[in-house]
């Protein structure tokens, strides 16, 4: 690495930061991983905590969702899911992310018997335990599930919004499910004063971006890479000024993109798109935030001032009420790090 990469690497890690799209079960620390696994009894061809990382690689993306199934086959208790919310929270922390809204998926347990309202307590138990960093929380109602069980999740969750659940998306098999048909629970959940976002144009062209902002009328787009491919969509989102929640590297572990090279991040900020960068799941690709911004820095050649307005973008795009989003602006400006 050269001596440029290694000062942008450290000033990277030392600014404040901002997280708007991450999975919390895709973002367990491997040390918290590990000790799940020896909890249950650990895995035949994981044999010590360096096979882990290993095992967390993926040949394509169905690869990838098998390998993220047999890891949640580890957490599986209430106890489970306050130990990861606390070890994401700090992991969060020590990277100097002060404020994050984290996805966490209220059906995806309800076979191992854990319900959407005591897994929401669970998490924010966890959380609480890390006061250095903020965290909101957004439910993913999964697409795969349909979405007349959409509306029966959100009814679930309904009861515990007081744990810090700020918003709804939907994640899941894109390809296979199209957003239009959950307009009416995007409808319903702003009606709880819920936010809103979609995974859209990540696994799915740019229809389901185009369905997800006219619509779902989401407040935030998470990838929406695909976009690129039809100008009416690329001349929407600029219109809209809807935020994008892209992750840069991400896309390359899950095999949406080939190469790094081919992501269209310098065209989207050409045609003036407003930007977050964020890790998605990073207990699952190994990057971190100040990973991204390296890469950024590193393949696109955006400056640190470039990379400085994606991170207070981050601020801008997130779904805290305008008034603490300004105190915040503040504290980031204010922050010596910058100059470092
Ligand atoms: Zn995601």
């Amino acid at each position: 690495m050269t001596d440029d990469l290694r000062t942008l690497r450290t000033w990277a890690e030392a600014v404040p930061k901002v997280e708007l799209h991450l999975h919390l079960e895709g973002a367990i620390p491997l040390p918290a991983l590990w000790q799940l696994m020896q909890k249950y009894g650990g895995d035949p061809d994981v044999v010590v905590e360096a096979d882990l990382r290993q095992r967390l690689t993926y040949k394509d993306f169905p690869d990838f969702i098998a390998v993220w199934i047999w890891k949640n086959g580890f957490i599986r208790s209430y106890d489970d899911f306050t130990f990861i919310a606390e070890a994401v929270a700090r992991d969060l922390a020590r990277q100097n992310i002060r404020y994050a809204e984290v996805f966490f998926s209220p059906t995806r347990f309800v076979a191992q018997g854990l319900q959407p309202q005591g897994l929401a307590r669970a998490i924010r138990k966890g959380l609480d335990r890390v006061p250095e960093t903020e965290v909101w929380l957004i439910a993913d109602l999964v697409r795969d599930h349909g979405p007349e069980q959409a509306v029966l999740t959100l009814a679930k969750i309904q009861g515990v919004l007081d744990q810090g659940i700020v918003g709804i998306g939907i994640g899941g098999s894109e390809h296979l499910y199209p957003p239009e048909p959950f307009a009416p629970v995007y409808e319903a959940a702003r009606g709880l004063g819920l936010r809103t976002s979609a995974h859209a144009g990540e696994a799915a062209g740019p229809a389901s971006v185009r369905g997800a902002v006219a619509a779902l009328e989401v407040d935030r787009i998470g990838h929406g890479i695909a976009a690129r491919d039809d100008p009416g969509v690329m001349a929407l989102l600029a219109e809209r000024r809807t935020p994008i929640e892209l992750c840069p590297l991400s896309n390359v572990a899950t095999g949406s993109l080939a190469r790094i090279e081919d992501h269209p991040v310098r065209q989207f900020r050409d045609a003036g798109l407003m930007l977050t960068v964020n890790t998605d799941d990073p207990g699952m690709f190994h990057n971190s935030m100040a990973e991204e911004f390296v890469v950024l820095h590193e393949v696109f050649g955006f400056s640190r001032d470039e990379i400085k307005t994606f991170i207070l973008n981050g601020i801008e795009a997130s779904w805290q009420a305008p008034d603490r989003k300004a105190v915040m602006m503040q504290a980031f400006q204010d922050d010596l790090a910058w100059r470092a």
